[in-house]
């Protein structure tokens, strides 16, 4: 490709995502993919093209092949899962890292990169209220973060003993308390970090869905009577199922009791304390260990984009360095090397899209948006309180309403059927899109607000088609 085909290209890509954005926010495609698993694969060929293909065909396969496809999730109407918002900024964002294609190794290979990840996860830090001790490195995803925090909790309570031993030769048992609302890949991390599963304790919830403090002092107790060591708590703020919030304050108190890691997977929520009114729902925060908040869920930014933030950076750098000859430079020492803050050595500019959308949209634009989500959620939850049938299952502290239809003489398994049932038929509309999740062993939707371009109209259509569907 010539710098000039480069450029030709590169405009027409732009002009087919600004229109696909468009044709999208206009809601002209079904939200949900209307494809049965495999078509794709069936229409592309099996094999690589031996010659080069002129790229033209590429834009035109990315339109008839590719897009009908997709699931969108920047559709208006798109209530499922958790907002995953792409903003134009961030999309520009990204191109711009793309384009200019550094790569992080230390601080020397990119004084860029890593200067402006160092900035704008300052900015961050004190755009959700955090104090400044605190450091943040971007991360992939929130599952990567916790899996880092819970190595550092493994490494904090053995002394280091990665440099020994290890897990091997351990001799007391090291136990890591999740709830039963915590994030599936809360488990995995645990897993992967060398806690067998009899080494995670499931705390129970109150009925509000938070992690009891009560509870999980007998846990913490009942361990240390059996000459086990409690070693880490892992703390949800803003739980998948029901956005519901562990009182943080209480838990670093037991951490501090007990000499546990406390790490706060805030990977959704955390976006909200970008509105200091929202702070009060990770009051103890200060006092935590780690912290994880995802850009790329609420904030705007694209995927992927996960903050990881700690107090105690020399400790992470013990615990996540490598540092052979030929990436040792002089700059070592007083600059940060990210490769130290976590597990891949190379990085892209992650920051841009971070730094492109905290720009563009400024604070107060951020704000703005966040809270018109919360009072999206607020209108739906007052809608589902006064309708007749229709039962609202859990507080909605944040921007995720969790809802079940319920006609007189419906339970259990055949409540579960009817459920499914209609959040499948509202889905396969493609007029709007929800996830369905088990609470408290049953089926429930979850309606989930925040995608950029969905305005007040979207959220009363998205009532009326529920009521007309079910
Ligand atoms: C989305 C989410 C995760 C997983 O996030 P990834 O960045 O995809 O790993 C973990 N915990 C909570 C509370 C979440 O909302």
């Amino acid at each position: 490709m010539t710098p000039e085909e480069f450029r030709q290209f590169g405009h027409e890509l732009i002009d087919f995502i600004a229109d696909y954005r468009e044709r999208a926010s206009r809601g002209e495609f079904p939200v949900l993919a209307q494809r049965q698993p495999g078509a794709l694969r069936a229409a592309l060929p099996r094999s690589p093209p031996v010659q080069a293909e002129p790229v033209d065909r590429l834009l035109r396969d990315l339109d008839e092949l590719i897009v009908p496809a997709c699931t969108h999730w920047q559709d208006p109407r798109f209530f499922g899962y958790f907002p995953s918002n792409s903003l134009p900024a961030a999309v520009l964002g990204d191109l711009a890292s793309t384009g200019l294609a550094q790569l992080g190794l230390n601080w020397q290979a990119s004084p860029a990169l890593t200067e402006l990840e160092e900035v704008t996860t300052d900015w961050l830090r004190q755009m959700v209220g955090l104090g400044d001790r605190w450091r943040g490195v971007i991360q992939d995803t929130a599952s990567t973060a916790t899996f880092v925090a819970l190595v550092c909790a493994r490494e904090r309570a053995t002394d280091y003993g990665a440099t020994r031993t290890g897990l091997q030769g351990a001799t007391t048992e090291l136990v890591v308390y999740v709830s039963s609302q915590s994030h599936s890949s809360v488990e995995k991390a645990a897993l992967l970090a060398g806690f067998g599963r009899l080494q995670l304790r499931v705390v129970p919830v109150d009925e509000h869905y938070a992690m009891s403090p009560a509870a999980l002092e007998q846990l913490l107790v009942a361990d240390r009577a059996a000459g086990r060591q409690p070693c880490a708590i892992v703390a949800t703020c803003g739980t998948t199922a029901t956005t519901a919030l562990d009182p943080i304050d209480s838990l670093a108190q037991l951490a501090a009791k007990y000499q546990c890691w406390l790490h706060v997977d805030a990977a959704l929520a955390g976006s909200a304390m970008v509105v200091p009114e929202c702070r009060k729902l990770w009051e103890g925060i200060e006092a935590a260990d780690s912290l994880v908040v995802n850009p790329h869920k609420w904030l705007g930014v694209a995927f992927d984009c996960s903050t990881y933030y700690v107090g105690d950076v020399e400790h992470l750098v013990r615990v996540m360095s490598s540092n052979p000859s030929y990436l040792q430079t002089t700059a070592d020492g007083t600059e940060p090397n990210y490769r130290d803050w976590g597990v891949p050595l190379g990085r892209r500019m992650r920051s841009l899209k971070l730094w492109f959308v905290i720009r563009e949209q400024g604070v107060a634009g951020l704000q703005t948006r966040i809270r018109r989500d919360l009072g999206y959620a607020q209108w739906f939850a007052a809608a589902v309180d006064a309708a007749p049938e229709w039962r609202r299952l859990a507080p909605v502290p944040l921007q995720t309403v969790c809802v079940r239809h319920e006609p007189a003489g419906l339970f259990g398994e055949a409540l579960d059927r009817h459920t499914l049932a209609w959040v499948n038929r509202v889905n396969r509309s493609g007029e709007a899109y929800l996830t369905p999740a088990q609470l408290d062993g049953r089926w429930m939707a979850r309606v989930s607000f925040g995608t950029h371009t969905t305005m007040q109209q979207h959220v009363a259509a998205l009532w009326t088609l529920l009521q007309r569907t079910v």
